[in-house]
């Protein structure tokens, strides 16, 4: 409580600053923090970033309340989003994804207002797009806040979500489980979906503020950090504090315990169920292994927490930004230690390749697989040497052999492979031809450019002609060549 006091105080003297910048918009209604003030939000949360996080002054923000029913199964939210037009022209509408009528689970919009003029819902793609049309077309540079309220039906199956929107064995996993504005990529609304195995989600950097409301004795654990709690009898209300992130994932449970351990000025969180605190404290001996590596190695990690929490998922581990679900299975006595080491480090690992630097996933997921995979690489290296190294690279070698170590280009859209295909080339060969490009630029030359890419390219989307562009200025070579033989498969004319 003492925490939001002061983001309060910080907030009503920022107030006077910034009477000025105040237009006709409405203000926040879900909390008391204009929409101006990301100032004492980002103080607590990404002390690293800060001063960066500040320039993302366009950069979307959501603020939420979502409140739980007691069986978990079901929850009401209520959200506003602060946009800002950055397209490159005017705006006629606003894109959200409605995830979760992908994922198996049910998102109906109530109340939709865009600056507090009620509008029509208007679903597309079989209700997984909510189509929003403002009353008035939104100007390039122009701010409209967009008000809605939905209810959330979770999934108990895990058929269609892989187990990431979901109430299972008394944990819930909410990914998605909000409308999440889509990309306009220049010309329009991206709303690609990938195959079943693919990552769904691309999005941009946003803030986030949100409450929970929640049954008492259930331990939420979210992406950014919290800032208050509030006992409201057999509720509790919790406030946490996110950003830039792109996305918010909560994860809540009655039987979560944590192991906790601090380095420097991240703290880490290993959640466990019954039966599983040893591993939990193996995750965080591998994690924060993985942390110091990817920070040296690549630039620092931006946030103040890193929580991982495991969940019944028929993937391995699955990635959001300052939280990593992974699945309870190998959290098991006497499972394989190695492999959920190997999956701690590549979750990590997209902390820096997906979480701050991102790219569409759907359409280019080499750029954060091949970049999580080849970052484990160099982790199993780090940590147990070159035995380490050539195991893991061993390891890669025989997903490749799944499709008879087939030169395919491996920087294609999801959708163009197939299941086998996609982890055999874009999880086994991607990081091997990472593993070449080192040594076509040279080892030294290649960890500067990586350096230099997660700098220049933090909590902003990349693509795969810009990470060529900035490897040939490194090299001062062509690689068109390579990129076509191994990535692209053809030069874009
Ligand atoms: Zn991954």
């Amino acid at each position: 409580m003492p925490r939001l006091v002061r983001l309060l105080a910080a907030f009503l003297l920022l107030l006077g600053g910034v009477g000025a910048l105040a237009t006709s918009l409405p203000g926040p209604t879900l909390f008391d923090t204009s929409w101006q003030d990301r100032e004492s939000l980002l103080r607590d949360v990404a002390p690293g970033s800060y001063g960066e996080a500040l320039e993302l002054d366009t950069a979307t923000i959501y603020h939420l309340e979502l409140t739980l029913d007691e069986s978990l199964t079901s929850l009401h939210g209520r959200q506003e989003v602060y946009f800002t037009n950055t397209s490159g022209g005017q705006l006629e509408e606003v894109m959200f994804q409605l995830l979760p009528n992908v994922l198996g689970g049910r998102l109906s919009i109530g109340m939709l207002e865009v600056d507090g003029i009620p509008v029509a819902v208007e679903y597309l793609r079989a209700g997984s797009v909510l189509r929003v049309v403002a009353p008035e077309p939104l100007g390039l540079g122009e701010s409209t806040v967009i008000a809605l309220e939905f209810e959330l039906l979770v999934p108990r199956g895990i058929e269609r979500n892989y187990g990431i929107i979901a109430y299972r064995e008394g944990v819930l996993s909410l990914a998605h489980a909000y409308p999440t504005l889509a990309v306009f990529d220049g010309e329009r609304w991206d709303l690609d979906r990938p195959p079943a195995y693919g990552d769904l989600i691309f999005s941009e950097s946003s803030f986030y503020l949100v409450k929970v409301v929640a049954p008492a004795e259930l331990k939420v654990v979210t992406s950014g950090v919290q800032v208050s709690r509030d006992d409201e009898g057999s509720m509790v209300s919790t406030t946490f504090v996110a950003g830039p992130v792109r996305d918010f994932y909560l994860c809540a449970s009655r039987d979560y315990q944590v192991e906790t351990r601090i380095q420097g000025d991240i703290t880490f969180h290993s959640y466990w169920l019954p039966g599983q605190r040893e591993a939990a404290k193996l995750v965080l001996d591998d994690a924060v292994a993985a942390w110091q590596h990817f920070s040296e190695r690549f630039g620092p990690y931006p946030y103040r927490e890193l929580d991982f929490v495991p969940i019944d998922t028929s993937a391995l581990g699955v990635e959001f930004p300052g939280i990593i679900a992974l699945a309870s299975r190998l959290y098991r006595p006497g499972g394989s230690g190695s492999l959920l080491e190997g999956v701690t480090a590549h979750e990590v690992a997209h902390q820096w390749f997906y979480g701050v630097v991102g790219s569409d996933q759907v359409s280019e997921p080499w750029l954060d697989e091949a970049l999580a995979q080849y970052a484990s690489l160099l982790y199993f290296g780090y940590r147990y040497g070159q035995p380490g190294y050539r195991g893991f690279r061993q390891s890669l070698l025989e997903r490749w052999d799944r499709v008879d170590r087939a030169v395919v280009p491996i920087g294609q859209p999801t959708g163009v492979y197939t299941a086998r295909e996609y982890g055999a080339l874009v999880y086994g060969l991607g990081p091997l031809v990472l593993e070449d490009l080192a040594a076509e630029l040279g080892s030294d030359v290649f960890a500067e450019f990586l350096r230099d890419y997660y700098q220049l390219f933090r909590f902003r989307t990349v693509t795969t002609e810009a990470f060529r562009s900035l490897a040939e200025e490194h090299c001062d070579c062509d690689l068109s060549a390579f990129f076509e033989t191994w990535i692209v498969g053809r030069m874009p004319p």
